[in-house]
């Protein structure tokens, strides 16, 4: 039963659907929201936020709900704005390279449509997340080392502010210097300056020639030397992604395979003919040979790439598999090149001495890498020592507290160390356009 009260739309207010929002995948613990709305389109949200601003009512736009920082989560007594339904591909063009969606659109419905017409959307968290959120946490995945995240992908975007005005915000275009960047802004805002209605993204022609390698090394640094004179020869990788020791035994263990238990790299590379992806591809074989790789696999079929992907994909599943009972913590810090060899062996010592079974994974091309930490109500203290050691590491060589998955409620103590006054400018945003605090309130800053 949909209860409507005071409001002017319906909302549900069922204990037992309101239980479905007080957790996210990581089982991190929140409120019982007051209530869920739901909107399939402009009109609905601007009900929403009008009412929310008459009723000063704060409200949490929500997409796919795959956010690992505590963004969807209420603490008091929020309604979730839930996006999932305003879920219209609008445009595709192979003209212009452009798709414009709902804000509610998964970003592979989007990939299935657009390769209709030979293209793709490249941002690609794993997570079959909403274009909305992805553009709201500033995403980026697997393919960011060559295509970049949500900000290099939205052109343009239509949003509702909290004082009730829809806006249309940048260009369908490549570039433009008009204004200040008010799209980048409301990117990577986490629904805390205004709820997105409509993107206009870019799509990428699928390539032609593409190849995919598994190489496994014997140790942390040597894979991490090999990804980095990869780069530096600037190969075409397309992915350049790691995992562990330990996340590869997880993988092993979910999906059957018999991957060597040992860090591995895993490889997309994209050619302009078959000739160049095969030079490439030595080349490729060469650096990790050099660097001591001992097991190279090449993925030669669709099926075989297919499946090579889809193990990395499903990391996080088969790891919490390994540890039924647990919550998970997941770091997210970014470093520098020159420092993520350091920052997995930090990982692996703070993880032995604070006896916690962790292991590590992530966008080594993007000096992105995830350790995945589970942890129980016991352990739960020396987990928070361990993600606040990580995320000084990263402060302390000029990194960042998160890579990708966003500020949400759990790195807001890190903002400061990071940006230092520039805080207070993000804080003179937050009063100047949601002056009573009803977007999201407390996640980002402090409200
Ligand atoms: C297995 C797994 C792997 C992951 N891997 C990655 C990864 O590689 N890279 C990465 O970046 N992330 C990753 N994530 C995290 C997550 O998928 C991303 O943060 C994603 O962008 C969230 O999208 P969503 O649709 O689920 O948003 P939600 O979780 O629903 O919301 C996230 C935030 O966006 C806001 N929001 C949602 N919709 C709107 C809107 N229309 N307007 C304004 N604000 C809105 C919400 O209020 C919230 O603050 C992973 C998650 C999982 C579970």
């Amino acid at each position: 039963m949909t209860i409507a009260f005071d409001a002017p739309f319906e909302i549900d207010t069922r204990p037992a659907i309101l239980d479905q929002f007080v957790t996210d995948e990581t089982g991190r613990p929140g409120s019982r929201p007051r209530g869920v709305a739901y909107a399939a389109g402009l009109d609905e949200v601007l009900a929403v936020v009008g009412w929310a601003r008459e009723t000063r009512t704060p409200l949490i736009a929500r997409g796919a709900g795959t956010s690992l920082e505590g963004h969807v989560l209420a603490r008091g007594d929020e309604l979730i704005l839930d996006l999932s339904q305003a879920d219209s591909i609008l445009h595709l063009s192979a003209a212009d390279f452009t798709a414009t969606v709902q804000p509610g659109v998964t970003r592979t419905r989007l990939n299935a449509a657009a390769a209709e017409i030979g293209m793709q959307f490249t941002v690609d968290p794993g997570a079959d997340a909403s274009l909305g959120g992805m553009a709201a946490t500033n995403a980026s995945g697997t393919t960011s080392v060559r295509y970049g995240g949500m900000r290099t992908n939205v052109v343009a975007l239509q949003a509702v502010f909290a004082d009730g005005r829809a806006m249309r915000i940048g260009r369908a275009v490549r570039k433009s210097s008009s204004g200040y960047d008010l799209k980048d802004l409301l990117i990577g805002s986490a629904g805390t300056l205004a709820i997105i209605t409509e993107l206009t993204v870019r799509l990428h022609p699928i390539p032609e020639y593409l190849r995919s390698l598994r190489i496994s090394f014997p140790t942390v640094r040597s894979a991490v030397a090999a990804a980095v004179d990869m780069l530096g020869l600037a190969l075409p990788v397309s992915r350049l992604e790691f995992a562990d020791a330990a996340s590869m035994a997880a993988v092993n263990g979910f999906r059957g395979t018999g991957y060597p238990e040992a860090p591995a790299l895993f490889i997309d590379l994209e050619a302009a003919s078959d000739a160049a992806a095969a030079s490439d591809e030595r080349e490729i074989q060469r650096i990790c040979l050099a660097c001591g790789a001992t097991e190279i696999d090449l993925a030669r079929t669709h099926t075989e790439r297919h499946a090579l992907w889809e193990d990395r994909h499903r990391l996080f599943f088969a790891l919490k598999a390994r540890s039924p009972g647990h919550r998970f913590l997941v770091t997210d810090t970014a470093v520098p090149y020159s420092h993520i060899a350091d920052a997995v062996d930090t990982a692996t010592r703070l993880g032995a001495e604070l006896g916690l079974d962790i292991s590590a994974a992530g966008h080594i091309g993007d000096g992105n890498v995830h350790v995945v930490v589970p942890y129980t109500d016991e352990s739960l203290p020396a987990a928070q020592r361990f993600s606040h050691a990580m995320v000084q590491h990263a402060l302390d060589v000029g990194g960042t507290a998160t890579g990708e998955h966003g500020i949400g409620l759990a790195k807001k103590q890190y903002l400061r160390a990071e940006h230092g006054d520039a805080v207070d400018v993000m804080a003179a945003i937050k009063r100047a356009l949601d002056p009573y605090g009803l977007l999201n309130p407390g996640k980002i800053l402090d409200p």
